[in-house]
């Protein structure tokens, strides 16, 4: 039952080999397994993916199913399934079932993919190893106490730990791609504005992204094809015509490939990430493409623009939250005041709070030009020169992470760290760029090494072309 391809389960479901009956029936099987101890979902559609499979195994017979037939999903706890509960990894959405779905959501339900659960992730998407969450960690199948990576960590874990075929999660600083680096699958972040925010609950709006982790990028251009495109609900969404991503090319393009050089030679990167990535660098050149080293002045201040900018925006986003419209609500208020401000302690975990300080802090009449404008324009800065280099390149690749997935606990006392982690993923969420991470070989102790793939805005057929002709 262990399927690579929602192709090779589309045609054992046509060739009436299994059901989807089947199918979920063997996740639900993994997950009753192993959930108490990865903590990859939060909640099980028990009953109701296996009432909507054999609604599309009916469909399956009558010819009349969508493209996303036989595919069992999971979706990050960040993404509104209507009636269903989505507390955003956090207390203070205790109780929370939304009244609408997320368009991405729509649109994968449209195409009759199953949706089995709802998975663990950082509180608000905030964290790099699923330990911010306030269910407690999802952990990594690979290794003893490894952490899965995050914010989506429970969407990476369930693909690997077989508890679901894919899954839907959000990407605002590298939360899709670092955890699947983490577990040896694939990750997509569009281009921010591909995919619609609608029902996405926001942590950083301009940032966050909707992206799939899959075991191919087959598959995660077919889920791309599926969930992009125009939304009414969200004005900020591109128009631009989604491409066929899933037809890939099978010419063998030539194509020019920038490497940074500050990210294979910086100090905290694992021998093993760096001599991972290496070889690749030297088998791309093998395989015929014209790669070069480059520099980019501005990498030391990837992290602090994302940290300044994400934070300024999550203190608005988290605004709404406050006892009286959503989930929480202290029972200890005795005024109004009180009741924002208990509940909100109540509510919200250590890391969410601190980012909602600092952010309050760097919006601040007095800091605001010091931080948050500066800020702004760095961003603009690292912007113009991203696109700059890509006007000669078609990709810039780097490791998706300096190391492998940490031990439990290991990060969480030193947050500069934590962050440090986050380091070559940033760079394509402060620029709005599409970005890829695909398994790179694995570490002495197993664990698995993520390559990234950046590409220019829009360039999301290029970028999987490439990375399909490269997956191992
Ligand atoms: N680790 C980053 C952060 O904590 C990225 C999170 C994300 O992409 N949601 O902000």
């Amino acid at each position: 039952m262990k399927y690579i391809t929602l192709k090779s389960i589309q045609s054992d479901l046509y060739a009436g080999n299994i059901t989807c009956r089947n199918l979920v029936e063997f996740y639900l099987q993994n997950i009753s397994e192993k959930n108490d101890k990865l903590n990859a979902f939060l909640s099980v559609y028990e009953d109701e993916s296996l009432l909507r499979a054999d609604e599309i195994d009916l469909k399956i017979k009558n010819k009349s199913a969508g493209k996303l037939a036989g595919m069992v999903l999971g979706i990050k706890d960040l993404l509104c399934y209507k009636d269903h509960v989505s507390q955003a990894g956090s207390k203070i959405l205790e109780g929370f079932e939304s009244q609408f779905n997320a368009t991405a959501v729509q649109r994968v339900l449209d195409e009759d993919a199953i949706i089995i659960g709802r998975q663990n992730c950082d509180e608000f998407g905030m964290g790099s190893t699923n330990e911010n969450s306030a269910f407690g960690p999802c952990l990594n199948e690979i290794g003893e106490n490894r952490v899965s990576g995050g914010s989506s960590g429970g969407s990476a874990v369930a693909v690997q730990a077989e508890m679901c075929f894919a899954s839907l999660g959000t990407d605002t600083g590298g939360s899709v791609r670092m955890p699947a680096g983490f577990c040896g699958l694939v990750g997509l972040k569009p281009t921010y504005s591909r995919v619609s925010r609608w029902g996405l609950i926001a942590y950083a709006s301009s940032f966050d992204c909707i992206g799939p982790i899959t075991k191919t990028v087959e598959d995660a251009a077919l889920l791309l094809e599926i969930i992009a495109g125009k939304d009414d609900q969200d004005s900020t969404v591109s128009n631009l015509p989604v491409d066929k991503y899933s037809d890939f090319s099978s010419e063998n393009k030539v194509y020019k490939i920038a490497y940074l050089k500050d990210a294979i030679e910086s100090e905290g990167l694992q021998l093993e990430v760096q001599s991972e990535t290496v070889a690749k660098i030297i088998n791309l050149k093998l395989q015929g493409h014209k790669i070069e080293a480059v520099e980019f002045p501005l990498i030391k201040a990837f992290l602090p623009t994302y940290y300044i900018l994400t934070t300024a925006e999550a203190s608005s986003n988290l605004n709404r939250f406050d006892g009286v419209k959503f989930g929480h609500r202290s029972l200890e208020a005795t005024d109004l005041m009180s009741l924002y401000k208990k509940t909100r302690f109540e509510g919200f975990g250590k890391e969410t709070k601190k980012r909602i300080m600092l952010g309050t802090f760097v919006l601040s009449a007095n800091y605001y030009d010091a931080y948050y404008t500066k800020a702004q324009k760095v961003r603009r800065l690292i912007k113009e020169y991203t696109d700059k280099l890509l006007e000669t390149y078609d990709f810039i690749v780097c490791p998706t992470t300096p190391t492998t997935a940490y031990k439990l606990g290991e990060k969480t006392g030193d947050p500069i760290q934590m962050y440090l982690g986050d380091l070559f993923t940033v760079q394509a969420n402060v620029v709005g760029l599409p970005a890829i991470s695909i398994p790179n070989g694995v570490d002495k102790d197993g664990l698995p090494i993520g390559f990234q793939i950046m590409a220019g805005a829009f360039k999301e057929k290029e970028l999987l072309d490439f990375a399909k002709s490269i997956e191992i």
